[in-house]
């Protein structure tokens, strides 16, 4: 009987390394578990809540990977058999695998901020999850009075895509500049410095200098209650922030099935051989995309992919007694600050003696002219488009 594939999640890296299985040994069987039957995309997702984006324009289905050979079934996976080699699906079935391979994306770590628990973000949305949650926000964020507080608050590192937060500040900004211009967005972040930080602290000057206010960790930024039936914000210092719009972007870690099947560690997130992704603690289950250590490689859908590309080939060597071969990774992650003004950081990583390491990168410069940054904005969504189409086709 041909080898059977078993990839848990249909998101960047599942969805991807079922594709690529399947194209790199068409012969082997490929099982794809995923619960929604639309994927919606946090990629783009901040362009919906500035208003420059459709949900539909975000949203892809699985119909083309099913034409592509690769059995897809809507379902949840509860338990990870790593003895007998089987997972189980909500729907009671077990289903046996030669390989496996996970990549559960992230679950939020409920009550590590106090107060923040799956009900509080009913109604102090995290939309950390693209679709009914990103829904919610927008309309919250629609409904805002003319001169509201939209209040976001940002957990340390690390957590799913670094730059998202502020990305997201830029296209809330622009919805405000536009629609509600005596508002304010105040972010209080629990970090100190961030992902792109000049780059987008220009583009803020630039177009949102009334609008946006960021209070970093060493002038008390971090948040340690939220009161969600009152849309109050505590932070370390003693501070009391109102809001009319409370975003809530909390802790995280490995999705929950990776940490029931035992391949997270005490950090909650699962530490992988940085050259296969293969689990370190459980071999032959492969791990890719938000739910693993790979840092320096950020938590980005590109990273996911690019990872979900060298797990695919590791197990198909794998599974025809091959060595796998030296793994080289990408990651471009594009923000978008206003509709013709973004930018970008660039890395190429690969595995070294065991370990991941950038073997070069950066940012965009400082600086760009009108034309440099719309061309940025271009390649983004160019990049959206090519990355979707690998991925879901
Ligand atoms: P996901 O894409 O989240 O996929 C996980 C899937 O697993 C989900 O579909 C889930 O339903 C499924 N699943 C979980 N548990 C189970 C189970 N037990 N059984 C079955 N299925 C299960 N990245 C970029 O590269 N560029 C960007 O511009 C960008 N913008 C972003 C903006 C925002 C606001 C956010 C929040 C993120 C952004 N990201 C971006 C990051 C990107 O969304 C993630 O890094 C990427 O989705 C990670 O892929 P993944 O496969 O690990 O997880």
């Amino acid at each position: 009987a041909s080898a059977h594939v078993v990839i848990v999640g249909g998101g960047f890296g599942g969805a991807t390394a079922a594709r690529y299985v399947k194209r790199f040994n068409p012969s082997i069987k490929v099982t794809l578990i995923e619960p929604s039957k639309t994927f919606y995309t946090c990629p783009f997702s901040n362009l919906v809540l500035g208003g420059l984006r459709s949900m539909e324009q975000i949203a892809h289905s699985y119909d083309h990977l099913k034409a592509f050979g690769i059995d897809v079934i809507h379902d949840y996976v509860t338990v990870i058999d790593a003895d007998k080699k089987t997972v189980r699906l909500q729907s009671d079935n077990d289903i046996s695998y030669d390989r496996l391979l996970l990549s559960p994306g992230i679950d939020f770590r409920w009550n590590a901020l106090e107060g923040y628990d799956e009900a509080a973000a009913e109604r102090a949305p995290h939309a950390w999850k693209a679709g009914a949650q990103t829904v919610l926000l927008k309309k919250q964020l629609e409904a805002m009075p003319d001169d509201g507080n939209f209040v976001m608050v940002v957990p340390e590192a690390p957590f799913r895509c670094p730059p998202g937060p502020y990305e997201r500040a830029s296209m809330v900004a622009h919805y405000l500049k536009h629609h509600k211009p005596k508002a304010k967005l105040i972010i209080l972040d629990a970090q100190e410095n961030f992902s792109k930080q000049a780059l987008f602290e220009q583009g803020w000057n630039k177009f949102y200098a009334d609008i946006i206010e960021r209070i970093p960790l060493s002038l008390g930024g971090k948040v340690t209650r939220i009161d969600a039936k009152a849309l109050v914000a505590e932070t370390e210092f003693g501070d009391v922030i109102k809001a009319d719009v409370l975003n809530v972007i909390p802790p995280q870690q490995a999705g929950l099935i990776a940490q029931q099947a035992g391949v997270t560690n005490e950090s909650l997130w699962a530490p992988i051989n940085p050259n296969t992704f293969e689990s370190t603690l459980i071999p032959g289950i492969y791990v890719v995309g938000d739910a693993t250590i790979a840092a320096p490689m950020p938590k980005s859908g590109f990273s996911a992919n690019t990872q979900a590309k060298v797990a695919a080939a590791a197990i198909v060597a794998d599974l025809a007694g091959k060595e796998a071969t030296p793994a080289h990774y990408a990651n471009t992650c594009y923000s978008l600050i206003a509709p013709d003004y973004g930018i970008s950081v660039a890395g190429a990583y690969t595995a070294l003696d065991g370990k991941m390491v950038e073997r070069s990168g950066g940012v965009s410069p400082m600086d760009g002219d009108a034309d440099f940054r719309k061309r940025e904005a271009d390649y983004g969504a160019n990049w959206y488009e090519a990355i979707c189409y690998d991925i879901w086709g």
